[in-house]
């Protein structure tokens, strides 16, 4: 590998389409036909987009009619969450892990706006939710109750299904935001027994702009959106099949090899942690988020270098050809700490000096072993100079 490739390694922002992806779409992009209409065009397009949502709902662990395509993760979630939440008529209370994405966290911000009380447990250094803290939160003005299965910046999985079991003795309904677990590693809808999953296809070699929404049988959801009618009115306008069939072709093809990938995927996380760790010194690099794998996406990897400038440290990596992740990518850009590591309690000198590491499909060991050759030069480029600013 020339020095000068490029190695992409922020998977968590966004993961490139699979060529097979493309492919699948493709004809759905150039046929005619609108699932609604009854001609034969319609019918075959109707065929098409039925299919993607059994093969998702098959993976997934739902029935097909608890599908709701939408344009992403960040719709998904506003759809769950307004719509589960509901008009406001005396007190009503949402509680959420202070670690979501900013496409649940904005919606909250909205909803106590409008008058909700939004609760969040305190959350320990390992990045893991404490369901006891998050039930003991619960009251009963509590209406709905969210808390992601992945954390998009740490990696660290919660525990959706313990908290659902807490909710739903007391009727409280939980959305879930899976947009950085769906892909990469088993999730099953109704053995989590969460009322609404948000997913994007983005997260696992799909389109940008496709992603869905479960919706458990028999639930209440407002919707957003006012129109046709489809999707049983849960998400009217003319449904993309293309976007839909990349979806469904990206799921079954992380669910054929999913085995495989989680354990090379595990194997080159630790392979390129272990490298760095090996050459800077177990002081110089400390991993943000759990430590038990259980607890852990196997292709996400957050390390902080303590003392090291982080807005240096992300340009240099730049330079040297790694693409790389400080905070979550939508909020890439800021110079301001993440506030997921901040809620974690994770000390000042490596909040602005962790930089996420993520891996995809196509990642290969080759790649991993020059990123770690490259990090390494790089933070011993620029850590004297941390260390001349500090004593200046
Ligand atoms: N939720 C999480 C945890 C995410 O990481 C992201 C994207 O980064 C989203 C939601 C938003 O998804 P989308 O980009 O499909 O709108």
């Amino acid at each position: 590998m020339s020095s000068m490739s490029s190695i992409y390694l922020d998977h968590n922002a966004t993961a490139p389409m699979a060529p097979e992806v493309l492919e699948a779409m493709r004809p759905h992009w150039l046929a005619a036909g609108n699932p609604e209409s009854r001609h034969s065009a319609g019918r075959s397009a109707r065929r098409a987009w039925e299919r993607a949502k059994e093969t998702v709902a098959r993976i997934l662990g739902a029935d097909p009619s608890e599908v709701v395509f939408t344009s992403g993760g960040t719709e998904a979630n506003n759809l769950a969450l307004f719509g589960l939440a509901g008009r406001d008529c005396g007190p009503a209370s949402v509680v959420s892990s202070p670690i979501e994405h900013p496409a649940v966290a904005e919606p909250l911000a909205r909803l106590e706006t409008d008058g909700y009380i939004v609760k969040r447990p305190m959350i320990s250094l390992d990045g893991v939710v404490n369901v006891g803290d998050f039930a003991a939160l619960f009251q009963a003005e509590t209406r709905l109750a969210t808390l992601m299965l992945a954390n998009n910046e740490t990696g660290a999985i919660q525990p959706v299904k313990e908290l659902t079991e807490r909710a739903s003795v007391l009727g409280i309904p939980v959305h879930t935001d899976a947009v950085q677990a769906v892909g990469r590693i088993p999730v099953d809808f109704h053995a989590l027994g969460v009322t609404t999953l948000a997913a994007s296809a983005h997260k696992f070699h799909g389109p940008v702009g496709s992603g869905l929404l479960l919706v458990r049988k028999g639930t209440t959801l407002a919707p957003r959106l006012f129109g046709g009618g489809q999707q049983g009115g849960r998400r009217p306008g003319t449904s993309c099949v293309a976007l839909a069939v990349g979806l469904a072709e990206a799921l079954a093809r992380w669910h054929e090899e999913s085995g495989a990938r989680m354990t090379r995927w595990r194997t080159l996380r630790d392979r390129l942690e272990f490298g760095v760790v090996t050459n800077l010194g177990t002081d110089a690099v400390v991993r943000n988020g759990p430590l038990d794998e259980a607890h852990r996406l196997p292709q996400t990897l957050n390390v902080g270098f303590p003392g090291i400038d982080g807005d240096a440290l992300m340009i240099q990596l730049d330079l040297a050809g790694i693409a790389a992740s400080q905070g979550s990518a939508c909020a890439s850009g800021a110079t301001a700490p993440s506030p997921t590591l901040i809620a974690m309690g994770v000390p000042a000198d490596r909040l602005r000096s962790s930089v996420r590491f993520s891996l995809g499909a196509q990642t290969r060991e080759a790649e991993i072993d020059e990123a770690v050759e490259r990090i390494v030069s790089v933070i011993r480029c620029i850590a004297p100079k941390a260390v001349a600013t500090g004593l200046s």
